[in-house]
């Protein structure tokens, strides 16, 4: 009997764990009803009544005291849907006979707090590792569409993402001294940046992973791993409290400096491809009077970039993004953003000012991940410690949602073999994630550029996105999706 893995969901089947077998569909069982029996049938051989093989199961089931079984759990939240061939719909004999599975997940951020969640959905145990004392809010704003939108529908989270995301209502661009150059209305940025996107605060993001995955997986703050150990059978992990972990797979999940990555493949400079910008982000605890809520102010001058994003609930926003050339090497930031943008006018003076209020801040250069491989035997990298494409390309927390799914989807369709689900996984994703590096770099030759020329041909399709024939051609083409 062949039934769809929706329909036994929807009546709180788990899967796999039934009387029958149940077969997909396609072309991989069809031997089963294909094989040629006349041999058997002439040597005497005959067909067991179904109601003995069903009281004789029953009872086998009673005698082992197995009547929870904890295998292929249904997934916990109702809207989730297994996509095809993952494995999840399988119910081979084999599969059955395995033990859960474990995943250590270093980092707690969208990548891990992804991964974690669309482990659990596959009926895998996972440990998250977490270098931070506590989780981290705020952050900024990211665009999020892509193949992470499409997983985040599939993972049964989108409702949520879209509850906590916010609609720009203005994006003004501005000179030096403040004054407009151009803006562009809600409809115009929703047409650019399509139906299938959100722009959502980073932290928010994480608060919705974090809420899905807090009851399913133990979350150790203020720990990381100090050695890996690993053979055909097993990943063994130390924490530095001390305690030896172990699993079938560990997911370096660490972000752009990861820790991993530098265990399993080697010292982070042999990966990092620095774009010679640098960045700093943090909240403000006010909204600048020049910036309207729920708007966008930003300006760029001669190899900087500053904005203020109102993100909605009334929090804001500042977003500083320059060239390498201007920082000087063991400046802290506040003294360093002070320098690079202390001429600027505008809502400048009050956003640096709101610095030295806020309690914690993002800065870092700019730097891809370029790594020829990502996974080393039971040991594999995802997000930006994998493939870190930057914020040139405005698309990491879309790969880390969508490359989390995708790494439950290969594991759940290939049980019992790590090496060809992380590289069935990496052979799905490595293309998506090169295009990107590639946008990113081609990004960085246009970002906030030295010369004013350059810089207004840089801004120019905006521009020309602000005009009144342009923007309702785009808005046209955008409600018709
Ligand atoms: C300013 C800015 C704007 C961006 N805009 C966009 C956008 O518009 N669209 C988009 O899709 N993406 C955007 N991105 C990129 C996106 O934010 C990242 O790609 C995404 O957050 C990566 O998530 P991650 O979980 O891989 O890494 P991270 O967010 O870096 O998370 C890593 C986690 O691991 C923890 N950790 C680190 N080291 C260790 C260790 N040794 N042990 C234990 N834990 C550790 C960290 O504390 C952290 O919690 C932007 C990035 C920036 C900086």
């Amino acid at each position: 009997m062949w039934a769809p893995p929706e329909l036994l969901l929807r009546h709180g089947l788990p899967l796999g764990m039934e009387f029958g077998l149940r077969l997909p569909d396609g072309s991989a069982p069809s031997g089963m009803h294909d094989a040629d029996v006349r041999a058997a049938l002439a040597e005497g051989l005959t067909t067991r009544p179904l109601r003995e093989t069903l009281a004789d199961t029953w009872s086998w089931l009673q005698a082992e005291g197995d009547r929870h079984p904890t295998l292929m759990r249904p997934p916990p939240t109702p809207g989730w849907t297994p996509p095809r061939n993952s494995g999840c719909s399988t119910s081979s004999p084999t599969k059955e006979e395995l033990p859960a599975m474990r995943a250590i997940i270093i980092g707690a951020g969208i990548a891990g707090l992804a991964t974690a969640l669309r482990l659990h959905q596959i009926g895998w145990d996972t440990l998250i590792v977490e270098r931070a004392p506590a989780r981290r809010g705020g952050g900024y704003a990211v665009t999020f569409g892509g193949i992470g939108y499409d997983a985040a529908e599939r993972m049964g989270i989108l409702p949520d993402l879209r509850a906590k995301s916010f609609d720009t209502q203005e994006l003004v661009y501005h000179k030096s001294d403040g004054s407009r150059r151009f803006a562009l209305d809600r409809a115009t940025i929703a047409a650019t940046t399509g139906p299938r996107s959100i722009t959502i605060l980073r932290g928010d993001l994480e608060a919705v992973l974090y809420e899905k995955v807090r009851d399913h997986t133990e979350i150790r703050f203020g720990a990381t791993l100090t050695a890996i150990d690993q053979d055909d059978h097993a990943v063994r992990v130390t924490l530095s409290d001390g305690t030896i972990e172990e699993a079938d797979l560990l997911i370096g999940a660490d972000g752009l400096h990861s820790a991993t990555r530098t265990l399993l493949f080697g010292p982070e400079e042999d990966f990092l491809l620095d774009l010679e910008h640098k960045v700093a982000v943090f909240m403000l605890d006010r909204r600048p009077a020049a910036v309207a809520s729920g708007a966008t102010g930003t300006l760029s001058s001669r190899g900087r970039t500053a904005a203020v994003i109102s993100v909605g609930d009334g929090r804001n926003v500042a977003f500083f993004g320059y060239r390498a050339d201007h920082a000087r090497p063991d400046e802290d930031i506040a003294t360093q953003l002070e320098r690079v943008y202390g001429d600027l006018g505008w809502v400048i003076p009050e956003a640096l000012a709101g610095l030295q209020r806020t309690d914690s801040v993002y800065s870092d250069t700019i730097s891809q991940v370029v790594a020829p491989c990502w996974s080393s035997g039971r040991g594999v990298l995802l997000g930006d410690a994998a493939w870190c494409v930057t914020l040139f390309a405005g698309y990491g927390s879309a790969l880390a949602v969508g490359g989390a799914d995708r790494l439950g989807t290969e594991l759940a369709a290939h049980p019992g073999d790590i090496p060809a689900a992380l590289s069935a996984w990496e052979a799905a994703i490595r293309p998506e994630a090169e295009r990107k590096q590639k946008l990113g770099r081609r990004v960085k030759g246009v970002y906030a550029p030295a010369n004013p020329a350059l810089l207004w041909l840089s801004l120019l399709p905006l521009r020309l996105a602000s005009l009144p024939p342009v923007r309702r051609y785009m808005t046209r083409r955008f409600i018709k999706g």
